[in-house]
């Protein structure tokens, strides 16, 4: 790719680090109950990375697919057997540029004073990859997916 942007994050002590290169894989949007108990927000905004395209640093803490900075709290990239998942929020520079949700999961569980994107794929449940270019990393068990 030309012109490849490296964003980078970090939680909110500076205790990790990671800059991911190159456009994510996917980005997404989580309304399900383990996304917000884990972020305590409304919702999960989430950009996927491959791991090869994605660097690390700092000591983390997980607790099932979710890894958060055991100093600050703050949730930091998941990693994944190939992939990482990023917190939009969790990022240096807001708001982000160019990444933009193209689904949503969980629409059932999403608060009334929120609109569905207009643009993105909804799910009323885990997202079912068909057409797309990305994993086919898929669970029925929210705990067990891969966002
Ligand atoms: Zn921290
Ligand atoms: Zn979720």
């Amino acid at each position: 790719m030309s012109n490849e942007i490296t964003r980078s994050g970090s939680c909110l002590c500076g205790g990790v680090r990671f800059q991911a290169a190159g456009e994510p894989l996917r980005v997404g949007l989580c309304h399900c109950k383990d996304c917000r108990k884990t972020s305590g927000s409304a919702f999960h905004a989430y950009a996927v990375w491959p791991l090869n395209a994605f660097e690390t640093t700092g000591i983390i803490s997980s607790y099932g697919t979710r890894s958060f900075c055991p100093t600050c709290g703050s949730r930091v990239p998941f990693i994944g057997e190939d992939e990482a998942e990023v917190t939009i929020g969790s990022l240096d520079i807001a708001p982000t540029e160019g990444l933009v949700p193209t689904y949503e999961l969980w629409t059932g569980r999403r608060e009334s004073w929120l609109q569905a994107l207009p643009e993105a794929q909804q799910f009323e449940h885990d997202r079912i990859v068909g057409d797309s270019t990305a994993g086919a990393d898929i669970s029925r068990e929210p705990q067990q997916r891969s966002a």
